[in-house]
């Protein structure tokens, strides 16, 4: 099959959903869209040019509407997507801004979209959120069908590829995406988007391995090339060897042995060889992801990151809107709890209409709770919504950024304002809703007794714990050798925090990525973390490893690590004293 003269071409992207697959590649055009012509219109033909544009976004909606119709069973839970989509097509910093350029600047409408998107696109480029990068992408897909119907170009129709291949796009939206048929697509990779971006999410759902932000894949590729694509490594290769196809048929064969035999087994509870059972749940950054919570075997959400709706709307979201997305996720969860963080919002996640873009240090200024309690009728308004749902089933809040007491006095303080208002209005709410703050900033760790007075729940968020303890930035890649999630200063700092929850009796859970890498899992059992929430693939796995261990062995284990000094020694620890499982896993070397 790899019979070619072209030597072996290996591209690294950003992997978004496991797997592999070998096929041949077919590569996804839009024609078109690139040249786009300007010419001016006079004021007579205004009304007609308006018209004009009008019918095209008539057309992309409809044409939209028509695929929604058609969805395959497999992605109805994700019609939300395209739901999403149809509502952007009369969005103002798009439809509106694009009729008022046509009026302002008497050019055509083509012109005028192609200024109003890259507006937008500037806009979103100072805002490295993945989640940002996401919805200017939505914003681009969508204002891309309009184009296709103003300059009448051809619209790619995935449904009728007629061979098995992989797909190779500069770009796939998610309406492109979900027109695809399992029989047909073995795999996807495109130039742009990332793990956040609904297409990643889709190609999860679907699992079927898919490889973003490649940067140069549609250069490289050419139609009917062999190619194979690695969505556990993020690693595409182009004309690969013999060797390296036989390397990777071996891999894809034990990748399906693996996850068929954890998956069979993700429904067993995560109980330790000595009884201890741990809750293991799934992070979610959009309702639709409940279902692989469900599907992988989780206990329930650990972790629903509520920015996704703030961030894909040009506006904040309503307390009706905030509402029904909760009570979708709580009733779907139900009976296993759901964890709802409030707005973590600015920072690195700035929200254009709630911007303070000034800040010099976004990370260090007036991010999550901060934002929150400086604008308290937002906070107020996603407290409703939360408590409102939790007449649904099972909800946790949770506090994100905590840095001192006061944030959690005055946060409390807004919460009962909020039930009281519920109340007064005589609508039903848990007014014994768990309260719980996110550890996550070294004072709050420190504080952690103070704290534990106050609340129902730690979670510990290793993401930015590691970042502010260590000082380095989690998305810097210059530091990314220091940032170091079983660096001793850090495993000290959990056995503070987890201590002190024992002491209190109250529960500590973890819910950064740290949760869901089976290495750390000897260390965090040993130091006595009660609950574990990562994203929803890793969980079947934790899950089985978890069923191997045994907590007093794990304690003690935790002894020596302690006794360490530095990363190095205890990764040398960990893999000569769980050799076993790690081995199993596919570890083979620190
Ligand atoms: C964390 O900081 O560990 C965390 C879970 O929150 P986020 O990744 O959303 O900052
Ligand atoms: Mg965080």
């Amino acid at each position: 099959m790899g019979h070619t003269n072209e030597s072996e071409i290996r591209l690294h992207g950003i992997n978004v959903s496991p797997g592999i697959c070998i096929g041949k590649a077919y590569l996804v055009g839009k024609e078109g869209v690139d040249v786009v012509d300007k010419y001016f219109i006079s004021k007579d033909n205004l009304e007609n040019e308006i018209k004009r544009f009008k019918s095209a976004v008539k057309h992309a909606k409809d044409k939209l509407q028509e695929i929604i119709k058609t969805t395959p069973e497999e992605l109805r839970q994700h019609i939300h997507i395209l739901e999403t989509h149809k509502i952007l097509y009369k969005d103002k910093m798009l439809y509106g801004k694009t009729i008022e350029t046509i009026e302002k600047k008497l050019v055509n409408a083509e012109w005028a979209l192609k200024n109003v998107v890259s507006n937008v696109k500037n806009m979103f480029r100072n805002m490295p959120d993945p989640y940002l990068q996401g919805r200017m992408a939505d914003i681009v897909h969508v204002s891309e069908s309009i184009m296709q119907n103003l300059v009448g170009a051809k619209t790619l129709d995935i449904r009728a590829i007629a061979k098995r291949v992989i797909l190779v796009a500069v770009d796939l939206s998610p309406a492109e995406t979900s027109q695809i048929q399992l029989e047909k697509i073995k795999g996807l990779i495109t130039d742009l988007g990332g793990k956040t971006s609904h297409t990643g999410i889709i190609a999860r759902t679907l699992e079927i391995p898919a490889v973003l932000g490649l940067e140069k894949a549609t250069h490289l590729i050419k139609n009917d090339d062999i190619i194979i694509v690695d969505g556990t490594e993020g690693i595409v290769i182009v004309h690969p060897t013999d060797k390296t196809l036989i390397q990777f048929e071996e891999r894809q064969s034990n990748y399906e042995i693996h996850k068929a035999v954890i998956t069979r087994s993700s429904h067993l509870p995560a109980k330790t060889t000595d009884g201890i059972k741990l809750e293991v749940m799934g992070n979610i950054e959009l309702p639709e992801e409940v279902v692989s919570v469900i599907n992988y075997g989780g206990d329930g959400i650990g972790l629903y990151r509520t920015e996704f709706q703030y961030l894909s709307q040009l506006g904040f979201p309503d307390e009706h809107d905030l509402f029904d997305n909760y009570k979708d996720v709580v009733e779907v969860m139900a009976p296993n709890p759901v964890t709802i963080r409030t707005l973590d919002i600015s920072g690195d996640k700035t929200v254009s209409y709630a911007s303070n873009s000034d800040e010099k240090n976004p990370v260090l200024g007036l991010r999550g709770i901060r934002y929150c309690l400086k604008n308290p009728d937002v906070f107020k308004t996603q407290l409703r919504a939360i408590l409102r749902a939790s007449a649904f089933g099972p909800v946790r809040i949770l506090l994100p950024m905590i840095s001192c007491h006061d944030e959690v006095l005055a946060a409390k303080k807004i919460l009962n304002k909020a039930a009281d208002s519920l109340d007064k209005e005589g609508i039903l709410f848990n007014d014994k809703i768990e309260v719980g703050i996110m550890i996550e900033v070294p004072s709050a760790a420190i504080m952690a007794d103070v704290m534990a007075k106050d609340i129902d729940f730690f979670s510990i968020g290793t993401n930015d714990l590691i970042q502010y303890s260590l000082a380095v930035d989690r998305v810097n890649t210059q530091v990314a050798h220091l940032y170091q999630p079983l660096n001793p200063a850090i495993i000290r700092m959990i056995k503070f925090v987890a201590d002190i929850a024992k002491d209190n009796d109250v529960e500590v859970c973890m819910c950064g990525e740290m949760a869901g890498d089976p290495v750390n899992i000897p260390i965090l059992l040993g130091l006595g973390i009660n609950n574990l929430s990562m994203n929803p693939q890793s969980i079947p796995t934790i899950k089985k490893i978890i069923r191997s261990l045994n907590v007093k062995d794990a304690a003690l284990f935790v002894k020596d690590v302690l006794k360490e000094t530095t990363e190095t020694g205890i990764l040398e620890l960990l893999f000569s004293t769980y050799d076993n499982f790690l081995f199993d896993l596919g570890y083979t070397e620190l």
